[in-house]
């Protein structure tokens, strides 16, 4: 049984002359605890999908099932709930909140959600992301990769059931993303985590359990 099912779906911009098919009657399946890596060239539909399959953003046509939910007959605002709690995400430009310290980013959607982080796994998590020293350092005084950093540890504190990372190690010298996706993998599998992964570097794509291939917003296998 797949935890994240997306069928026929198709996202096209603008008509006419202008009509950019950015996905194209995509289907994609992924199981519970997978690690799936989503690789293609710049512009081929990485992160359209990605903002499909998490309810970011609505499919032109098509259906996303998450646990046997379709996000499409979600009201906005049972979708902004089922995000908070069951998904992670991962952006690119990290989404931090200015005012807010490292801490307060990494534990603001679990305390959103009206609970209390676990203070033994968000440790465990800093150290291997050595970000410990850093916590209280507001995000202006953080360096790109430890920003990065800060996102990551903000999307797996809450344990959430799916992953969706964008270009995660996209910032991050090559040992540091390694340790990154090491994590991720630790926590997908300690936690039964599904997580999908985009990124346009072969060697990191390597990592995954599994891989899917995008061009011109059609699946290629
Ligand atoms: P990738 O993540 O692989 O770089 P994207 O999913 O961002 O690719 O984009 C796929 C295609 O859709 C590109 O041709 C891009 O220019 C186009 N596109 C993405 N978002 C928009 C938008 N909001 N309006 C118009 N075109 C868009």
């Amino acid at each position: 049984m797949p935890i994240l099912c997306a069928s026929h779906l198709k996202k096209y911009y603008g008509k006419d002359e202008n009509l950019v098919k950015a996905l194209d009657n995509v289907n994609v399946s992924v199981d519970k605890g997978q690690f799936v890596a989503v690789i293609g060239t710049s512009g081929s539909g990485k992160s359209t999908l990605l903002n499909m399959l998490g309810g970011l953003d609505v499919p032109t046509s098509g259906s996303v099932q998450v646990e046997d939910q379709s996000i499409e007959k979600m009201s906005e605002e049972q979708l902004t709930v089922f995000r908070r709690r069951r998904i992670g995400f991962i952006f690119q430009n990290y989404n931090l909140i200015p005012y807010l310290t490292a801490y307060e980013n990494i534990v603001l959607p679990v305390r959103l959600d009206g609970k209390k982080e676990d203070k033994g796994f968000l440790k465990e998590i800093v150290q291997f992301l050595e970000l410990d020293k850093k916590l209280q350092n507001y995000p202006s005084h953080l360096s790109g990769g430890q920003q990065q950093r800060v996102a990551i540890s903000r999307a797996l504190v809450s344990k959430p059931a799916i992953i969706l990372a964008d270009e995660p190690t996209g910032n991050l010298d090559s040992r540091t993303g390694d340790k990154v996706i090491d994590l991720l993998k630790m926590t997908s599998e300690k936690f039964s985590q599904t997580i999908v992964m985009i990124t346009h570097n072969s060697k990191i794509a390597e990592k995954a359990d599994v891989q899917i291939r995008i061009e011109d917003g059609k699946i290629r296998s």
